[in-house]
């Protein structure tokens, strides 16, 4: 890993309810913990329980995120969404953009580039998420397309400060299929090639999303040029989620 904070952000998708809410007692002591200081840790739970979840961890190092939010900004009559403001009010601080579930329900780059602007607007940061499908991998296609999703998705932004970029590739999302490693750290420094011919000498935060377990997170975490993890399925079970946590701080 490398030396800086390490990020955790759980991803909870369409799961948990207000009992699942009450299985974060020890991840709130151990983000007290010295010894976790540079751990991250981000809940990003459905919208339901975003206001508990931000009451609840109050008093802890902890942080809440949303998982998308409507391109507009403030209020509208747009009937069943959310917007930033409004995430900005559940007291969260981040909100997850551009997830591959999100694409497919029809979040285009361009919607997506909107979303990012609306939500740094309302003052949320932003984990931009952007990864390649296998049939795109099986095409040599994944340099250009990571590009494409950077590009669009950062069009007329001109400061990452709070945008983490999280390389998802689809095909290791919820499958247990984890890429090469030497393969991933390539295609970390070519989203960081990428990332420094637009926005020069900024300092980037790239993690990394797909099938992060305990059983991978050794491997994973000897990668330093990975700045955390965006984890799914693991992420809902607290002693998963925290035995990744420590696996990686040790
Ligand atoms: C995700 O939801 O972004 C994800 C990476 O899921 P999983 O860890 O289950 O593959």
């Amino acid at each position: 890993m490398t030396n800086n904070n390490i990020y955790f952000v759980a991803n909870w998708k369409m799961y948990g309810n207000s009992r699942t809410l009450r299985a974060i007692k020890n991840i709130k002591k151990l983000s007290k913990s010295k010894k976790f200081y540079k751990a991250k840790i981000i809940y990003c739970p459905p919208y339901t329980l975003l206001e508990q979840f931000a009451n609840k961890v109050k008093n802890t190092n902890i942080m809440i995120g949303a998982q998308n939010c409507h391109y507009k900004i403030d209020y509208g009559p747009s009937t069943g969404f959310i917007s930033a403001k409004m995430i900005k009010d559940t007291g969260s601080k981040f909100v997850i953009i551009g997830h591959s579930e999100s694409r497919k329900e029809g979040d285009t780059d361009n919607k997506i580039n909107l979303k990012i602007k609306t939500a740094l607007k309302s003052n949320l940061k932003v984990i931009f998420c952007i990864g390649e499908s296998l049939k795109e991998k099986k095409n040599n296609k994944t340099t250009l397309v990571l590009r494409k999703q950077i590009f669009n998705g950062l069009k007329n932004i001109k400061d990452l400060k709070n945008i983490l970029i999280a390389y998802e590739p689809i095909w290791s999302i919820g499958t247990g299929v984890l890429p090469e490693i030497n393969n991933l750290k390539l295609q970390v420094q070519k989203i960081r090639k990428i990332l420094k011919n637009i926005f020069k000498n900024q300092n980037y935060k790239i993690l990394y999303g797909g099938s992060v377990s305990p059983n991978n997170i050794n491997k994973l975490s000897k990668i330093d040029i990975i700045d955390g993890f965006l984890i799914g399925g693991a992420s809902q079970n607290e002693k998963k989620f925290i035995d990744i946590i420590k696996k990686t701080i040790n």
